[in-house]
């Protein structure tokens, strides 16, 4: 039952998730609902942002005035305009750092909201989405992809939007000051515009492309290092190195492409815009030679003209960077467009305290349509009754009790638990009233008291202590250089099988549950740690109804009731004596598993 614990990574070389276009669209308005409570923030930034950017013109105006001034050689104009040029180069400065630092805030806080929802998001998906994804692509969605959709997001409200403002209002003087003049320089736009439109377009495909090229790197990497065991005992370093190798190339041959493609487009923009300039030129000296337009006017248009460049410059990377992470926010996006399909309904109820009562009534479910895995099995366990679970590897043990806490729900009938449809109450209060002692456990980090409390924020040290003796775990846990605050999980301290097993077992004494799920394992311990775990389990039954999935003799004999599973059915059901009695498939089922 190492489902009920592990997400595995599964090889998979398509993507499982597809987005369709309409789908997107709803996902940028979903987008836009983080931005939305930030808009306070993003609205002090806008002023400043606009003081910042009408100083602009200012700078140009104050150019022309410049070479009226030196060319009158009025000394006393000139100082006055510097003080003035001075104030405005403080209020300009003022304003500059508000729009720096208010924008990044809101930008950096729409990303964590994002990433936030994103993750909760996931855990309300089933499991069996977990056991279809790549765990390195889903982790580099949201780490990376999610950065990327906050960099935009930031660097389209600091840079894009003042950009595209100070564009418009340098735009707006230079009309002012000559129009025809600015109409022959906008001539140049649409080329511009559509240059930009289509190496935008290249930039996404290829950035959708090295996204899902990056990600695939990630969930080798996953993979191999989670099982880097297998690669050393099959000696096979050199071909996961290859593997390795060959993605390393692809990640490089797309990210070249697109470097090349900004490559291109920089001289080309720039080309462009370099025949724009000549044009002003040509038409500038020519209306001056008409007596159209004074030398310090077109110093003043010339002035605007070079204040437009650094805008245009950054709105083209801008664009570009933008389309970068258009493809990463696909990628956001495709995680929330997933629907769980175990969901709670809108007026699930608190399950109150149970005793522990269990129906299955005509329940047939399978994972793929056309495979059934259990076919109308119905089963009934009074409160209290211990109910072992045999049959051979396949044929449904994990899978029923795995619809207990829904895990997964039946295609047809229906369970109940103190005779309530698991469907009619809220999650939480059915996962809570059932507690699971897996085959393998797994440690997240932290220390063995987090462990133990599992899921809960605060707890009370007495009662993780008190829960460890009764799982037999106080012993091992205080011969711990740090007891109780010793760190497990990654880097942490290595425990054995018995010794996590019994922190298992810790944790569901904590939890006290009125409904045990027991998977248990099927590799033998020493025969120290094998007692020890069995003491614990006796100590954890009583009171209990328990489903065991059973590997061991003692726990088949001591069972209220045995259910033999074959192809998704109750088989055989009775004691122990009675299935010997009846000589049928449980019979040849312990001869075959437990007399060697
Ligand atoms: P058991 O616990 O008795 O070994 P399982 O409940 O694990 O049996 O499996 C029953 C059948 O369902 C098997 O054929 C298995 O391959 C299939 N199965 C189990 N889990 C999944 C899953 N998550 N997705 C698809 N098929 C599954």
């Amino acid at each position: 039952m190492e489902r009920l614990s592990a997400n595995r990574a599964v090889q998979s070389s398509g993507d499982p998730l597809s987005l369709t276009e309409a789908g997107q669209r709803s996902t940028y308005w979903q987008l836009l609902s983080y931005v939305y409570p930030q808009a306070a923030t993003i609205a002090q930034a806008i002023v400043c942002t606009l003081g910042y950017i009408l100083s602009m013109p200012l700078l140009a105006y104050f150019a022309q005035r410049i070479a009226e001034y030196v060319g009158r050689g009025d000394v006393n104009g000139l100082n006055r305009l510097v003080g003035l040029i001075v104030v405005v180069f403080v209020a300009r400065g003022c304003f500059q750092y508000g729009q720096d630092a208010l924008m990044p805030k809101a930008a950096l806080r729409i990303g964590r909201d994002l990433r936030n929802q994103v993750y909760a998001h996931l855990h309300s998906l089933n499991l069996d989405y977990f056991e279809t994804s790549r765990t390195g692509d889903l982790a580099y969605r949201l780490t990376e992809d999610v950065d990327r959709v906050s960099e935009a997001i930031h660097k389209f409200f600091q840079q894009f939007i003042p950009c595209v403002l100070q564009l418009v209002a340098v735009l707006a003087y230079l009309l002012y000051l000559n129009w025809q003049l600015t109409g022959a320089t906008l001539l140049v736009a649409p080329v511009i515009g559509v240059l930009i439109g289509w190496f935008g377009q290249r930039l996404l495909s290829l950035s959708r492309r090295s996204q899902s090229r990056i990600s695939d790197l990630s969930s080798l990497l996953t993979e191999v290092f989670a099982g880097v065991h297998l690669v050393r005992a099959f000696a096979a370093e050199d071909y996961e190195i290859r593997r390795f190798q060959q993605q390393t190339e692809r990640n490089r041959q797309v990210k070249y492409s697109a470097e090349q493609v900004k490559a291109i487009q920089n001289p080309v923009v720039g080309f462009v815009l370099a025949m724009g300039g000549l044009l002003v030129f040509w038409l500038g000296s020519w209306q001056v030679a008409q007596g159209n337009l004074t030398g310090s006017e077109f110093v003043g248009f010339v002035t605007g003209v070079v204040l437009l460049m650094d805008p245009i410059n950054i709105i083209t990377q801008n664009l570009n960077e933008l389309k970068q992470a258009e493809a990463s926010a696909d990628r956001v996006i495709e995680l929330l467009q997933v629907q769980p399909t175990v969901t709670e309904q809108p007026d699930a109820i608190e399950l109150p305290p149970i005793t522990g009562k269990i129906e299955f009534c005509h329940v047939s479910f399978s994972y793929h349509t056309g495979q059934p895995v259990l076919v109308d099995l119905s089963l009934r366990v009074l409160p209290g009754e211990v109910i072992a679970l045999v049959g051979s590897s396949g044929a449904g043990k994990s899978t029923l009790v795995n619809l207990l806490p829904r895990f997964y729900d039946p295609q047809a009938g229906q369970i109940l638990i103190d005779g309530e449809d698991v469907r009619s109450v809220t999650l939480r209060s059915l996962r809570r009233q059932i507690g699971i002692v897996p085959q393998e456990t797994i440690l997240f980090s932290g220390s063995i008291a987090q462990s133990i409390a599992f899921g809960q924020e605060h707890f009370d040290l007495e009662k993780v202590q008190a829960a460890a003796h009764v799982a037999n775990a106080h012993g091992f846990i205080s011969a711990l250089p740090q007891g109780y605050q010793t760190w497990v999980g990654e880097r942490g301290v290595n425990l054995s099988g018995g010794q996590r097993q019994r922190l298992a077992i810790a944790r569901a004494v904590l939890l006290d549950p009125r409904i045990l799920i027991l998977d248990e394992a099927t590799s033998a311990l020493d025969a120290e740690s094998e007692a020890l775990v069995q003491e614990a389990l006796a100590r954890l039954m009583p009171g209990r109804t328990v489903l065991v999935i059973a590997h061991r003799l003692a726990t088949v004999r001591n069972a209220d009731r045995i259910l033999v599973l074959e192809e998704g059915q109750v088989v055989e059901s009775g004691n122990h004596e009675q299935l010997m009695a009846q000589e049928g498939r449980y019979a040849s089922f312990h001869a075959r598993q437990f007399q060697r």
